[in-house]
């Protein structure tokens, strides 16, 4: 039987874009062009480098995000997964961790998975807990922040690197990995996977398909609330230490003063 690999991808707001609040507090998605999280680059790497591996095995990448966020999922196409899931519904605006990955526990329920990769973290919100809290969700194994994956046998075996210590840990199928970004580069799509990705099957899906009440997501459904957001204050202009024999006292004055030593 066909090994069932499903990755979770999001599509984020560019970082080097000028992003803004909207009026009820979320980010204002609108106002920013968006992008695969470049961390999930290599959860999609990882994915397809298990399929190469496997004697049959099909890639779903499912992302839950607004209509642009068919984006992200056409360049995790191209890279060479085979399908795609895109869960969208206006009634998601503002969901929280708890909300996104009841939708999207759902819709990989309804896709039917052997293994579950995620990145990381995303590069916007970068909590890094959606992976644990999706595999208490379908009541599965959770290995997280691997930095060397294997899926053979029934088992994801992979390593997670500490700072002092590395561990091997391993789980039964099925189960949700997250890797890391030291798991390997992630390949670009060649001009092949970009032609050939216009063809693949994205499968949308909203609320009412996964059998999810509105009040369940969305700001009403989120378990966490936003009460006020500040812009960051423009940069202001360095201090300037010129040395007339007492720099190094003022560097270290500085330094000292910042708590750094
Ligand atoms: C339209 C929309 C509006 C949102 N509004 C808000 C809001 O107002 N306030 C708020 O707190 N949160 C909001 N969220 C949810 C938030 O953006 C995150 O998806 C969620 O909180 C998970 O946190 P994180 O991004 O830090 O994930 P992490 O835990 O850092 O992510 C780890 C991994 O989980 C997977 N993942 C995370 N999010 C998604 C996703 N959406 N689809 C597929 N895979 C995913 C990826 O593999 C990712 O690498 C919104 C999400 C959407 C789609």
């Amino acid at each position: 039987m066909s090994l069932r690999i499903v990755v979770a991808v999001k599509y984020v707001p560019d970082a080097t874009g000028d992003r803004h609040f909207a009026d009820d507090l979320t980010v204002d998605r609108d106002d920013v062009d968006g992008l695969l999280s470049e961390l999930d680059e290599y959860a999609v790497e990882q994915a397809l480098q298990i399929a190469e591996d496997a004697d049959d095995a099909e890639i779903t990448v499912v992302t839950v995000g607004p209509e642009d966020a068919k984006d992200a999922l056409r360049k995790a196409l191209s890279m060479g997964a085979d399908k795609a899931v895109h869960v969208e519904d206006d009634d998601l605006h503002g969901s929280d961790v708890m909300g996104t990955s009841l939708v999207l526990a759902k819709a990989i329920e309804k896709t039917g998975y052997d293994v579950v990769i995620c990145g990381m973290a995303s590069t916007d919100g970068t909590m890094g807990v959606l992976p644990a809290i999706l595999a208490e969700r379908l009541g599965v194994p959770q290995v997280t922040l691997l930095s060397e994956v294997k899926v053979e046998d029934g088992k994801v075996t992979g390593r997670r690197d500490g700072d002092s210590a590395s561990e091997q840990l391993e789980a039964s199928l099925p189960a949700v990995v997250s890797v890391t970004d030291q798991s390997g580069e992630a390949r670009y799509p060649s001009f092949k996977g970009i032609m050939a990705a216009k063809k693949k099957p994205v499968e949308s899906l909203d609320l009412s398909d996964l059998e999810i009440d509105a009040d369940e997501v969305g700001l009403e459904g989120s378990w966490t609330k936003v009460d006020s957001a500040a812009e960051r204050p423009a940069r202001t202009a360095g201090t300037i230490v010129k040395d007339e024999g007492e720099g190094g006292k003022q560097l270290a004055e500085f330094l000292a003063s910042q708590k750094f030593i």
